[in-house]
């Protein structure tokens, strides 16, 4: 996703909506205990057009972030309510009848781990799910990086912690240099473990396949989502299990998996191609179902979404 780190006109930080611009902090506060959320909201029905937006499992992520902040030490001074009512009125400030993207940051004052900086702050994008979408279709060459997966017992990789995103630029970074699209890590006993903003997912004799939480993977709320809902409604078995490198280079179809990339066919690893059919049925099945559930087409799904409705006093 294309993102300008200007991000919309209004945010949320500190208890108020105010313009992103004025969104300060003191440049020497240090930012390496800091953590995050990356959620969407969408459109209903129709995820490129205009109507109610819903954000996607809004509880899950505030489950995760209180996660995130147990671990790092920090005590967050809002309720989770609390949370997702500022989202909204952010949303609603700016006026917002498209989908967007929500990154919810936290990080300490200075040296003050129970008066943390909260800020939400907001971008528009297009999906890159479904049919519709051309991008969907496109080839991606992923590595395998060079940079292993953090060990969990050196950074905690199931918490968002933003040093772990480190970790993930480096091997963005190197895999860019090496001409590929995208590249998986392996985490530090050699199996395959998560791509850098993203989980995976394996596809062999029609089961799908994704590394255990003790890959060093965070734990995903799209992963969740699928584990729940694929062998339940769509009839897709999963296995959570460890996959060693040969065995994802033998896949028949692989894909990511997450907030930010959806679903995201991958067509080799490492110049060797998985499977023979670039998107496979399953995953573009998968990508299908992912739509219909975020756009509240699957009703047994519709309390994972929480409305926002748009308010005739936006700021915009
Ligand atoms: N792994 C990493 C490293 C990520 O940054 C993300 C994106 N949040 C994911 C996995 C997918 O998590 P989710 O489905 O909750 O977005």
């Amino acid at each position: 996703m294309a993102m300008s780190f200007r991000g919309s006109k209004y945010c949320w930080m500190n208890g108020q909506v105010m313009e992103t611009k004025d969104a300060l902090v003191p440049a020497m506060e240090p930012i390496y205990l800091g953590f995050f959320e990356g959620i969407k909201a969408h459109v209903e029905e129709n995820i490129l057009g205009e109507g109610p937006l819903n954000i996607f499992r809004a509880k899950a992520h505030m489950d995760r972030l209180w996660r995130s902040a147990a671990v790092c030490g920090i005590k967050i001074p809002y309720t989770k309510d609390q949370l997702i009512e500022a989202t909204k009125e952010a949303i609603q400030a700016n006026g917002f009848k498209t989908n967007v993207y929500i990154h919810l940051r936290v990080w300490p004052k200075g040296a003050n781990p129970i008066q943390p900086h909260v800020v939400i702050g907001l971008w528009t994008f297009e999906s890159k799910l479904g049919k519709g979408n051309p991008k969907f279709s496109e080839k991606r060459k992923f590595n395998v990086s060079s940079w292993r997966r953090i060990a969990t017992d050196a950074l905690p990789t199931q918490a968002k912690a933003l040093a772990n995103y480190a970790n993930s630029e480096l091997a963005s970074r190197e895999s860019r240099r090496l001409g590929f699209d995208g590249t998986l890590f392996l985490d530090s006993r050699g199996c395959i473990s998560e791509s850098t903003g993203a989980c995976v997912m394996a596809v062999r004799d029609g089961k799908i396949i994704t590394p255990p939480v003790t890959a060093s993977i965070l734990e995903s709320v799209t992963r969740d989502t699928l584990l729940k809902a694929l062998p339940e409604d769509l009839g897709i078995p999963v296995e959570v299990k460890d996959i060693a490198r040969a065995e994802f280079y033998g896949s028949d179809e692989a894909f990511l998996c997450g907030t930010g990339s959806e679903i995201t066919p991958i067509t080799s690893l490492d110049d060797i191609p998985i499977g023979d059919q670039y998107p496979g049925p399953i995953t573009t099945r998968v990508a299908e179902y992912y739509t219909d559930i975020l756009v509240g087409k699957v009703k047994k799904y519709n309390s994972w979404l929480t409305p926002v409705q748009l308010l005739a006093t936006a700021r915009v």
